[in-house]
């Protein structure tokens, strides 16, 4: 598929993989809505992308984990941008801790993000691909939730219902012409890594942001007649 002139929504596009992906993208000749929390890294992404790659680049900010946020932020940018060809799930956050002395808090945000805040933008943008009849979602989950580890109860279980959900939408809205894929990268040089301790020693070796980036860019490139409907993507050498 060519991506020239399609347009995207990517959610946590202000750092990481986000961030690595808005620029793939905007060098194809996507045209972009990115959506975060923060204005600051959007504002910057969105001048250096709109100067270097000659792309429309439309901001938002909105906390995914709040619903009317995400309506109000999807319905500003499918004003701006007109129609929307791909949606990247990708905002997500990361905290370890056990069962039981994880404040519940802090276990009921993960789930409220990760979960939450993927199906009410997927929710807000989806109509419009349905009426397009075409259309591509790939949702970020992890290894995290295809295997569970001591202290992940809640980020694996977050990842492990992204994949459920994915999966079943993806049975949903095939017939519509949507395609919809789950990435589960392992570790992944980002600052979510490196602030929950889960980086390894040489940063060279590890996968960064832009190779996860490339995944996505050779996902949507596949003709539209197929789809990827769950790809891995693993660090060559961690050790
Ligand atoms: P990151 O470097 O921490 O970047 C996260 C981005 O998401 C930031 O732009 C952040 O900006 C935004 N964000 C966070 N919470 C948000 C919210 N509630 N609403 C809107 N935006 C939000 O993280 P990353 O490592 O790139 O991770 C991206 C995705 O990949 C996540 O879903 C993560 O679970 C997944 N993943 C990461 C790894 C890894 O090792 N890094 C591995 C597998 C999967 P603001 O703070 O301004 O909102």
């Amino acid at each position: 598929m060519n991506l020239h002139n399609k347009t995207a929504i990517i959610t946590g596009a202000g750092k990481g993989i986000g961030k690595a992906t808005a620029i793939a993208l905007a060098k194809e000749g996507v045209n972009l809505g990115l959506i975060s929390r923060s204005s600051a890294d959007l504002e910057s992404l969105q001048q250096a992308l709109m100067s270097t790659c000659g792309v429309k680049v439309y901001i938002a900010t909105a906390d995914i984990a709040n619903k009317d946020e995400v309506e109000q932020a999807i319905e500003a940018l499918i004003q701006e941008m007109g129609s929307i060809d791909i949606l990247l799930n990708n905002a997500g956050v990361a905290q370890f801790g056990t069962l039981v002395d994880m404040d519940s808090d802090q276990w009921e945000r993960i789930i409220q993000t990760n979960l939450m805040g993927t199906y009410y933008v997927t929710r807000a943008v989806l109509p419009i691909m349905i009426a397009q009849s075409s259309g591509n979602i790939i949702n970020i989950a992890s290894t995290a939730g295809e295997r569970g580890f001591a202290t992940g109860s809640a980020y694996c279980a977050s990842k492990f219902a992204v994949l459920g959900m994915t999966e079943a939408l993806m049975q949903e809205v095939r017939k519509s012409n949507i395609r919809v894929t789950a990435l589960t990268p392992s570790t992944v040089n980002t600052e979510l890594a490196v602030n929950a301790g889960l980086s390894i020693g040489d940063e060279d070796r590890m996968m960064q942001a832009e190779d996860v980036a490339e995944l996505v860019l050779a996902t949507l490139k596949l003709p539209q007649r197929v789809f990827i409907r769950n790809a891995g993507i693993w660090t060559t050498n961690p050790q």
